[in-house]
This record gives structure tokens, sequence and C-alpha cells, in this order.
């Protein structure tokens, strides 16, 4: 299996291309038709498994370039991991001049502010830094139809679980929620019962 068995863009192939990706991982071959398909994802799997891209290739295709406002928010636990996925994300989505900013705690919130005032096409973020963003008008939500959850078990040990939940509640327009775990815990699990639909659930 090829890449370009997928229904993906030429500026999307030609990123996989140069980023020297040959065929895709296990885990992205299970997720990144079901990303296409706009099913929602529960996916247990290490990092190292490829699952960065399995989110980032089918999200970046979604991207309406057009629109100015955030169309994906991911939650990451930590400013490096959020810092990785920025970097992954403009990877994948260089062609195509994709957008994606990084907000994160103990940085200047105004210097974010002003990169969210730019067209930003995705968002990556640490919980307590979106949620801040959010209650102060500076991370518009309306356009947001999908939502990553991604290292959910180490968002649980850092204690951001009801920051995470906060935030789904705060969507007004999601329509896709996809959600990665090295462990599936209870909270986790039920955190995916209460917010998952008819999930997509890869175990690799
Ligand atoms: P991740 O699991 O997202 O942390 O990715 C682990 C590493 O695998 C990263 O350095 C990626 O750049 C790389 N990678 C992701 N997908 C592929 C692929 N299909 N082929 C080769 N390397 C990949």
């Amino acid at each position: 299996i090829n890449f370009s068995n997928y229904p993906l863009s030429d500026v999307i192939l030609e990123a996989i291309s140069d980023l020297g990706y040959e065929s895709p991982t296990p885990v992205q071959q299970a997720v990144i038709p079901a990303i296409l398909d706009e099913k929602d994802v529960l996916v247990q799997s290490q990092t190292g498994s490829g699952k960065t891209a399995s989110f980032g290739i089918p999200l970046c295709e979604k991207v309406d370039w057009i629109e100015n406002k955030p169309q994906i928010l991911v939650l990451e636990p930590t400013r490096e991991l959020a810092q990785q996925v920025q970097e992954d994300l403009i990877n994948i989505g260089r062609y195509k001049r994709i957008k994606a900013t990084a907000v994160f705690g103990k940085a200047s919130y105004i210097k974010q502010k002003s990169e969210l005032k730019q067209k930003s096409h995705m968002v990556v973020g640490t919980p307590g830094r979106v949620l801040d963003h959010i209650k102060k008008g500076s991370l518009p939500l309306e356009k947001i139809s999908c939502l990553v959850i991604d290292e959910a078990d180490e968002m649980l040990n850092m204690g951001f679980i009801d920051q995470v939940k906060e935030i789904i509640t705060r969507l007004p327009n999601r329509k896709n929620t996809l959600l990665f775990s090295a462990t599936m815990p209870q909270t986790i699990e039920r955190l995916s019962s209460s917010y998952l639909h008819d999930p997509t659930v890869v175990k690799i």
C-alpha cells in the first residue's frame, strides 16, 4: 500500500514524499481512511508509530485554505509536544500553505494572540493556555469542526482532564473527535464513550 492509494491532493502527496515517507505505517493505514471518511477515531498506539501523521495527513487534506478562522484544534499535554506537532503539520501542509499555530503556557500570551489573529487553519495547544485564549476571545471556535485529543493518558496524568472536557463543551460546531492514547485507563474509556460517536477503534 502506498500513500497515492488514498484520495489525497498532489500538494499533500508531494509533502509526504519530501518527508521521505514511502508507505503508510499500520496506524496510518487504519486511521487515514477513517478520518478522510469523517469518522471519529479512538486510537491506542505508542509514539513512534507514526500517529501524528496519521491525523496530520487527512486533516491537512481536509483544511479549507480560504477559511481564515481555525478549523482544527489539537490538544497536547506539553509545550514540547505542541511545538513538535505544529512542526509536523507545517511540514505536511507546506505546499498547501497551511498555517498551524501553537499556544502553550509560560510563553507570551500577546504574541500568541497576534498569531491567532492572522490566518490560522490549525491550532495546537496545551489545555490551560487554549482555555485562556478561548475565555479572552482570542481563539474563535465557531469554525472548529474537528478536535484531536492527543496523548490523552498523559493529559490525565498531568491533571488536565477537566480542562479537556471544558474545551469540548465549548466547541459549538464540533463534528469529529479523534482521541489518541498509549494506554486506555477507565477515565479515558469514559471520556471516549461520552464524546466520541461510533468511533473507528484502532489498537496497534
Ligand atoms: P510519531 O509516532 O508521530 O511520533 O512518529 C514517529 C516518527 O516516524 C516521526 O519521526 C515521523 O516523522 C516518522 N514517520 C511517520 N510516518 C512515517 C512513514 N509513513 N514512513 C516513515 N516514517 C514515518
